[in-house]
This record gives structure tokens, C-alpha cells and sequence, in this order.
């Protein structure tokens, strides 16, 4: 079973940026620039839904029960402009032409 450092059951996942040790070990030809190691923790030390989908720094050392961490995570991606067809359409957009 997957625990939060806490040891409870982990109900939450997201991802940090490896440390250099950890890079060395990940890596084995991988894009060190990808990689990255998971984080479980529980309910009472997850990251908002909003943080939590988001890429976090090596130091991030996770939330307290504020659900805050101390890093600046890495924004997303910018969306893809023609649209992602595994995401449901944006209400708020227009569809593009030719629907
Ligand atoms: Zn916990
Ligand atoms: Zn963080």
C-alpha cells in the first residue's frame, strides 16, 4: 500500500522535479528534463486539486495541513490551440470553424 509520509493511506498524487541524485539514479538515458518522482500523500497532506496537477520544483517538501507547499510550481503547458480531443470543449470557447 502507497502512504503519505505520515503514514496514512496516500489518497492524493502529484509530481516533483527529481533531485540531482535522484536525476543520476533516474535518468539511464531518459530527458533528465521529464523526469520526475511521483508524491503520494493523504487527505490531510495532499495539494489542492488546482497545485496538484501542476509540475513541482525538487525542494517542494509537500503541504502541511494548509495544503500549500513551499515551491513555485512550474506552470502548465500552454494548451494546444487546435484543441485536445481527450479534453471536453470549453464551454466558454467557440467551437472552431468548420464544426
Ligand atoms: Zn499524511
Ligand atoms: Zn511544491
Amino acid at each position: 500500500m502507497i502512504t503519505c509520509t505520515c503514514g496514512e493511506p496516500a489518497s492524493v498524487q502529484w509530481k516533483r522535479r527529481p533531485t540531482l541524485a535522484e536525476a543520476d539514479q533516474l535518468s539511464h538515458g531518459a530527458d533528465p528534463g521529464d523526469s520526475y518522482i511521483p508524491v503520494y500523500a493523504c487527505a490531510d497532506h495532499a495539494l489542492t486539486p488546482d497545485a496538484a496537477v501542476l509540475m513541482h520544483q525538487a525542494v517542494c517538501s509537500g503541504p502541511g495541513k494548509t495544503a500549500a507547499c513551499d515551491c513555485t510550481p512550474e506552470p502548465l503547458p500552454e494548451p494546444d490551440l487546435e484543441g485536445d480531443p481527450s479534453k471536453p470543449a470549453d464551454p466558454e470557447r467557440p467551437l472552431p470553424p468548420g464544426w
